[in-house]
C-alpha cells in the first residue's frame, strides 16, 4: 500500500499587526538611508500610477524611514511622497538578492544595489505612491492601535458601550481598532476567556479589563516572535513566523484546547471565519 503524506501549511495568511510591525522592525534598520536604484514592476495592477511613471518617482529616492500604521506599511522617501504597502490575503515580502529570491511570481521588485526587496502575492494588496497630504486623508478613518500607551482600559470601554455588533466583527473593524483581523481576534478572544459572538455592549467591566489586557498581552506576545507568517523575510531570518506553533485556537478545529482539554470549534460569526474553546469561553 502507498502512503502518501502531504505536508499542508498554512497557506494563505492575511498578516496582522504583529506581522507588519515586525517586519517593519526588521526592514527599518537594513533599508533607512539606502537608495532605491532600480524598480521592476510585473503586474500594472499593484500599482497605482503607470510603471513609468513609478520608476521616475522612486528611482534615485532613499528610505527615510519605514512606518506601520494598522496593516499597512508606509515606506517614506526623500521625496516626501510615501509607498503605501498592504499586503493583504497572501502576499509577504523577502529581502535578498537576485540569486537568494523566492522561486515564486514576484509583483513588485524595489532594488537598493544589490539588495532586492521583492513584493510577492500581491493578488488584492497592493504598494502605491502618495504624497504625503493623502496619505492622511486615505488612513483618517483607521481607529487607535492597541498597542499605544493612551489606548487605555477607559478608552476601550468607551468605543465599546454604545456599539451592537460581536466581538468578532468588532475586533475585526478596521475603524473600530487597527491591525487586528481574524487570526488575532480569535487569540484575543481566547486569551480573555470570551466567547467571539459576545455582544460587545453587555460586556460586564471585568471583562472589558481582560479583554484590554489580552489584547496587549497576544499582540506583544505574538511580536515578540515574529507573527504567524509563513516565509522568512532574508536568508537566516528565524524570527519571522515563530509564532505559528503558538496560536491557540486559530486554525485549530477539532484539536483539544490547551487550557481546559475541550475541543477547538470552527464557526463562522459575524460573516467571520472563527474559532474558539466552547468549554472555557462565555
Ligand atoms: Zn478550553
Amino acid at each position: 500500500m502507498l502512503l502518501i503524506i502531504f505536508f499542508v501549511g498554512r497557506g494563505n495568511v492575511m498578516p496582522e499587526l504583529p506581522e507588519m510591525e515586525s517586519y517593519r522592525r526588521l526592514l527599518e534598520p537594513r533599508l533607512a538611508g539606502k537608495i532605491i536604484t532600480d524598480v521592476h514592476i510585473e503586474r500594472e495592477k499593484s500599482i497605482n500610477v503607470s510603471p513609468d511613471s513609478f520608476a521616475k518617482a522612486v528611482v534615485g529616492q532613499s528610505i527615510v524611514r519605514v512606518e506601520r500604521r494598522a496593516k499597512h506599511l508606509l515606506f517614506h522617501l526623500s521625496s516626501s511622497q510615501v509607498l503605501l504597502l498592504h499586503l493583504m490575503l497572501g502576499g509577504w515580502m523577502y529581502l535578498g538578492s537576485a540569486t537568494d529570491k523566492p522561486d515564486r511570481t514576484i509583483q513588485v521588485m524595489l532594488a537598493f544595489g544589490a539588495m532586492q526587496l521583492h513584493f510577492i502575492g500581491l493578488r488584492l494588496g497592493y504598494l502605491r505612491l502618495h504624497d504625503a497630504g493623502e496619505i492622511e486623508q486615505l488612513l483618517s478613518k483607521l481607529g487607535p492601535e492597541p498597542l499605544e500607551p493612551t489606548f487605555t482600559e477607559e478608552r476601550l470601554s468607551e468605543r465599546l458601550k454604545p456599539l451592537r455588533g460581536t466581538l468578532k466583527s468588532l475586533l475585526v473593524d478596521q475603524s473600530f481598532l487597527s491591525g487586528i483581523g481574524n487570526c488575532y481576534s480569535d487569540e484575543i478572544c481566547f486569551d480573555a476567556g470570551l466567547l467571539p459572538a459576545r455582544t460587545a455592549s453587555n460586556l460586564a467591566p471585568e471583562h472589558i479589563s481582560k479583554l484590554h489586557s489580552s489584547m496587549r498581552a497576544v499582540l506583544t506576545d505574538a511580536l515578540g516572535y515574529g507573527g504567524y507568517m509563513e516565509n522568512a523575510l532574508f536568508a537566516g531570518d528565524t524570527l519571522t513566523g515563530s509564532y505559528d506553533s503558538r496560536c491557540r485556537v486559530y486554525d485549530r478545529e477539532g484539536e483539544p484546547c490547551v487550557r481546559c482539554a475541550g475541543t477547538i470549534e470552527r464557526r463562522e460569526i459575524s460573516s467571520k471565519k472563527s474559532f474558539y474553546c466552547p468549554n472555557c469561553q462565555q
